[in-house]
């Protein structure tokens, strides 16, 4: 029998050379797309996370908002978007990150959490690792802990996931992918 794991893995579509040249994206959009799939996912993560003690869901722009907000749903927990500079309307806190080419900010409503709560961070993939870390140190100036990161797919060739445990957060990702 095959696990979810492969069940899943089979419906990532590889897009070569996109956005740029010389990146495989991984794209999750079938998962989403195929119903079958899509419960199996939110499933998995859903057993995984049940028997945790979660306050709030943080959903990474742009599909961690997707995953973030059924997952939220199903552990009954309240829901909170970490969204790109510019995009949140209230009183944020940023986090400046390094990329390839250039840097990033993501930004996170002030009352997103309040002190000591218990925070699962969720995106669809671990590259280098650098959203996610941006992604923890905003929830931590909130006073607030990261229970564990999760992601539905991982590219250890990167180095994030390394990274990621190097800096003491715990993660659950479902599958990986060899290379880049
Ligand atoms: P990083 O901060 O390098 O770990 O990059 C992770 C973020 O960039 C996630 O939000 C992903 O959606 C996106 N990303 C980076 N590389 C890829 C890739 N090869 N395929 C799909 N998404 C990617």
């Amino acid at each position: 029998m095959q696990s979810a794991a492969d069940l899943l893995k089979q419906r990532i579509r590889t897009v070569p050379d996109w956005p740029r040249p010389g990146v495989q994206f991984r794209d999750i959009t079938p998962i989403l797309h195929d119903p079958a799939s899509f419960r199996l996912l939110v499933q998995t993560l859903v057993v995984h996370y049940m028997t945790h003690d979660i306050d709030v869901v943080a959903g990474i722009d742009a599909r961690g908002f997707i995953l973030g907000g059924v997952v939220a749903h199903e552990l009954n927990r309240g829901f909170v978007p970490i969204r790109k500079k510019g995009k949140l309307p209230f009183a944020t806190v940023s986090e400046d990150y390094a990329l390839e080419y250039g840097s990033a900010t993501v930004e996170v409503h002030t009352d997103a959490a309040k002190a000591g709560d218990r925070v699962l961070l969720i995106d669809d993939l671990i590259a280098t690792g650098g959203t996610l870390i941006a992604a923890c140190k905003l929830i931590e100036r909130l006073g607030a802990t990261v229970v564990e990161a999760a992601a539905i797919v991982d590219l250890p060739a990167l180095g994030g996931s390394a990274r990621l445990r190097d800096a003491g957060i715990d993660l659950f990702t479902l599958l990986s992918f060899d290379g880049h």
